[in-house]
């Protein structure tokens, strides 16, 4: 299962080459999307866009970095959860109208992207991409005319926009961030002296050697420009609902969310799983990568030994993974393999962040055994996904998922396990270490959040706060 997209933007002083950062940047949330990549860089009010499919090293070279030169720019990784994968959808955008030009990307889905197209296509409008994104810049171009500043025109865009959205949005003298009322991917802001540095997450901040400063509040638009930088928060004042997914397993580590370590909530949730499903055991071995943490706290809690028993092939291109059934179940082969002299003989606690046709997880048992596990007892750090995402995420739909057809114990016998435990979903928040937290678990209750009900209202200078 991938995430939509990563995001990365800087504006600096006159003189920074700021393309240079945003590929380290983009190195660093590259675990967001592996298909393509692409970064905008603006030169005193001329922008150049370099994108293409492929990883970050693959598609941005030192000789491009060269060529990028410019002290504003933003940058995107992309993984397609809606249209193709194809350049054409690759990101950042650049959208030429009245007042300029405009480069955005985005990370989320907007809920609302068919009928807001096809109210737009009865109007006139012609789009370039089959991508969600386009129909935000197509707004903010429409309404800029009407309004004082860019600010103004996504503001007065948002009204339009329901779902998931982080924004980066480059002007001829600007760079917006943008978060999503709900706030349901992140966003943060950091700096480098003067630099002003967005990211989707703060590991991001961490690759320039920026100092996180703060995460946007859901709702806001932070505007940087050569005057400084400045809160606009128009859209502010719903309860949050960020993705709680995003510390089960689409974020790194070593990133905080929210002001929540996501190590820290992985931690949390194998001590939590430990108390809610103990088992006699040898050993905890971690599904490699993100089962580790969520294992580790499994044996902090249980106090049985946390051991290394599977290793994950790094160096497997994304091109080998296939769509079908069958070649997922070779990909696996190649992707983990059991460590034997860990393994044999022993009790295991096989802990992975979740399970969702349930093949993948029958075939690493199966691995397991085959190496001369006694037993493997399967904990997901997660509650069943019974529904799927609408936000940026390609959790399949209802039919393909195991929970929504199956009992535990169905479940249990499909993937071979000795016995399986999910994360109970009332402990969410215990994970979080924030009693009370509201976040979206919608792909696991069914509880969407409402995506209508705020309007600003107009906007007017003295909404803004100065950093
Ligand atoms: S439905 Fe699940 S994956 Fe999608 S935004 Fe909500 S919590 Fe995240």
């Amino acid at each position: 299962m991938r995430e939509a997209c990563g995001i990365f933007g800087v504006f600096g002083p006159a003189g920074l080459n700021a393309a240079s950062l945003i590929h380290r940047g983009l190195f660093a949330l590259q675990h967001r999307g592996q298909e393509s990549c692409g970064i905008a860089v603006n030169d005193r009010g001329q922008v150049r866009l370099l994108k293409d499919m492929g990883l970050v090293s693959e598609v941005i070279g030192d000789d491009d970095l060269h060529q990028l030169q410019g002290a504003a720019a933003i940058g995107h990784v992309r993984y397609a959860t809606t249209g193709p994968g194809s350049r054409e959808n690759a990101q950042p955008l650049l959208t030429r109208y009245s007042k300029g030009i405009l480069a955005l990307a985005h990370n989320g889905n907007l809920a609302n992207t068919d009928a807001l197209r096809h109210e737009l296509e009865h109007k006139g409008a012609i789009f370039q991409t089959s991508i969600d994104s386009e129909i935000i810049a197509y707004l903010i171009a429409r309404h800029r005319p009407d309004c004082a500043t860019v600010e103004e025109a996504v503001s007065r865009s948002m009204r339009q926009l329901r779902g998931a959205y982080s924004l980066l949005i480059m002007s001829r003298g600007k760079l917006l961030a943008v978060r999503d009322p709900l706030g349901m991917r992140p966003l943060c802001l950091g700096r480098i002296g003067e630099t002003v540095v967005f990211a989707s997450e703060s590991c991001a901040l961490d690759a320039v050697d920026a100092t996180f400063v703060r995460d946007l509040d859901p709702g806001e638009i932070v505007v940087a420009d050569r005057s400084g930088v400045r809160s606009l928060r128009t859209h502010c004042g719903q309860v949050p609902r960020p993705c709680i997914f995003e510390y089960i397993y689409f974020a790194r580590p070593d990133s905080c969310l929210d002001s929540v370590s996501v190590y820290q909530a992985r931690l949390a949730a194998g001590r939590l799983l430990a108390s809610q499903h103990p088992v006699a055991a040898d050993l905890v071995i971690g599904v490699p990568d993100s089962g580790n943490d969520a294992a580790l706290g499994y044996s902090q809690a249980s106090g049985i030994p946390f051991g290394k028993g599977l290793v994950k092939n790094n160096y497997v291109g994304r091109t080998f993974i296939k769509p079908s059934q069958a070649q997922r179940i070779s990909a696996v082969r190649i992707k983990l393999n059991p460590i034997r002299s860990s393994v044999s003989g022993k009790r295991l606690v096989l802990v992975d962040d979740s399970i969702v046709r349930g093949t993948t997880s029958a075939r690493i048992v199966t691995m397991l055994k085959a190496a001369g596990a006694a037993e493997v007892h399967v904990r997901i750090s997660s509650p069943p996904f019974l529904w799927p995402c609408y936000f940026g995420t390609d959790i399949p739909t209802s039919e393909e998922l195991a929970a929504p057809h199956h009992t535990l114990e169905e479940i249990r016998q499909q993937i071979g396990a000795d016995s399986l435990g999910f994360l109970d979903p009332a402990s969410l928040a215990a994970m979080l270490g924030k009693p009370g937290a509201t976040y979206c678990d919608a792909c696991f209750s069914g509880r969407y959040p409402l995506l209508s009900g705020h309007v600003a209202d107009d906007d007017t200078s003295d909404r803004y706060l100065v950093e």
